[in-house]
C-alpha cells in the first residue's frame, strides 16, 4: 500500500499515512486532529527543478505485482 506525506497547516506537522490509491486524495486529518492539511509529493525533491515534471508510477511501489498490469491507473 502506498504511503502519502501530508503536511497540517494548522500546526505545520508533516505526517504520513498508507491508504490505498484509490483514497489518495481524500481528506486526512493530522494526529492532532486537524483536519486543514494539503498532501505532499513523497519521494520527489523539493527543491525548485522543474525537470520533475513526468510522472513516475512505478517509481516506488512497495509490494504488490497489480501495477504491472495498468490496473493501479
Ligand atoms: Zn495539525
Amino acid at each position: 500500500m502506498p504511503r502519502y506525506e501530508f503536511r497540517c497547516r494548522t500546526c505545520g506537522d508533516t505526517f504520513e499515512l498508507s491508504r490505498p490509491m484509490a483514497e489518495s486524495s481524500a481528506p486526512a486529518a493530522c494526529p492532532a486532529g486537524h483536519d486543514d492539511t494539503v498532501k505532499l509529493l513523497s519521494t520527489v525533491a523539493v527543491g525548485g527543478t522543474a525537470s520533475a515534471a513526468a510522472p513516475a508510477p512505478r517509481a516506488g511501489g512497495g509490494g504488490g505485482g497489480c501495477c504491472g498490469g495498468g490496473c493501479c491507473g
